[in-house]
């Protein structure tokens, strides 16, 4: 018997407008998009952001291309979540069919997100026209309070507190639960009680955390979104298991956001702050949430390296939460970052002290530098791990 494992994979988690600031970049700077693989081959894609576009160019048709169906979920019609239609090129092949599901607009009315398709293409927005997309498209209306199957996946949809609307999805899958709930401010008593239920005993909840607390108090109350703090209270009173911060804001650079993660596993056992490229794996065995970055788009692969051998002191927390000081060589070194063998399992998304005894003028110094792992592969030495780490200071 094979054990049910679902796959999330997130493509963009920048909320509002994409950003290609060099500062945004750790954590990305495509607008929402993330992939679920259900057990049972199911593929589905959660809103259609810029992140969109780079699923669409490393498309792998589901069931090995035989019959090539998706189900694509909007929550809501602001850009960010609309905006990588026109640049999904499996769209615009004929073999490829696609069910969309979204809600009916009191602005659009019947066929709310295929009027967003035609609007998008229409003359002078793009260069070419609805006919050039070949692919077979479904619309199907859902209403907050819906809920539907697909395969042997339950799906619910529920409204939360939105300018204009926005649906959170909570999807059941033979080898866990994952809520989306992007988009959402607290306030609304009927609509925080929709997202607790979203969240309910939900292996992985991913919520909006574009402000923080103070911002959500003052300056951005009414703007639409969340928190951090937020995130956690709604986690811990609807016992979610894995809390993922989502709808990174434009003006948040890689520095504020690990800020605000560090906070928030201050009050939360298990949080992720999502990030391009991360991966999730529902179901493993011994483990049911194993998160981690396969090491495509890290900079320790594109930037210019350096082959050298450093002895290094290393500290840092365990996946499991402990501190721990191993001594090791660095031997792939540049400027950003390290690829670091390590003993120990490092949580992704923590920070490492390494502190290298590098050659100088005066004999041997300690160099020390803030490590932030951003991807952990596994190692080519036996029992070791190969740790992926940006260099902070
Ligand atoms: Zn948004
Ligand atoms: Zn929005």
């Amino acid at each position: 018997m094979t054990v049910p494992i679902a796959k999330l994979s997130f493509w963009g988690v920048r909320g509002s407008t994409p950003t290609v600031d060099p500062a945004t970049w750790r954590y990305g700077g495509n607008t929402p998009c993330l992939e679920l693989i259900a057990p049972d081959g199911t593929q589905f894609i959660l809103d259609c952001g810029t992140g969109l576009r780079m699923l669409g160019s490393r498309w792998a048709a589901p069931n090995g291309g035989k019959a090539p169906e998706t189900q694509i979920l909007v929550t809501h019609y602001h850009w960010d979540h609309i905006q990588g239609i026109p640049f999904f090129s499996p769209l615009y092949v004929e073999n490829n069919e696609f069910h969309f599901y979204s809600f009916r607009s009191k602005y659009l009315g019947r066929d709310s997100l295929k009027q967003v398709f035609e609007a998008q293409m229409a003359l002078p927005y793009f260069p070419v026209d609805m006919s050039a997309m070949n692919a077979k498209r479904k619309f199907k209306e859902v209403d907050g309070g819906d809920t539907f199957k697909v395969g042997e996946n339950k799906i619910t949809a529920r409204w939360l507190n939105h300018p204009q609307g926005c649906l959170g999805f909570r999807i059941e899958t033979p080898a866990g639960t994952v809520a989306y709930a992007t988009d959402n401010e607290p306030g609304d008593p009927k609509l925080d009680e929709s997202l607790r239920e979203l969240a309910a005993g939900a292996d992985i909840f991913i919520n909006d955390a574009q402000f923080t607390p103070e911002q959500l108090e003052t300056t951005r109350k009414g703007w639409g979104h969340s928190s951090w703090l937020e995130g956690v209270k709604v986690a811990r009173h609807a016992g979610a298991k894995t809390l993922v911060l989502f709808h990174h804001d434009p003006d948040s650079t890689d520095r504020m956001v690990d800020s605000i993660l560090r906070q928030a596993r201050e009050e939360f056992d298990s949080v992720f702050a999502a990030s391009e490229g991360m991966v999730i794996t529902l179901g493993a065995p011994g483990d049911r949430v194993q998160a981690h970055m396969p090491g495509t788009r890290t900079g320790t692969r594109t930037a210019l390296r350096r082959e050298a051998q450093f002895h290094a002191k290393v500290c840092g927390v365990t996946e499991g939460g402990k501190d721990f000081e191993e001594e090791t060589i660095v031997r792939d070194i540049s400027l950003q970052g390290a690829l670091i063998s390590l003993k120990h399992l490092p949580r992704l998304q923590s920070e490492l002290q390494v502190t290298m005894e590098a050659p100088g003028a005066d004999g041997v110094q300690a160099m020390n530098l803030r490590g932030y792992v951003v991807r952990i592969d596994t190692g080519t030495e036996k029992g070791h791990v190969a740790v992926g780490v940006v260099f902070t200071d």
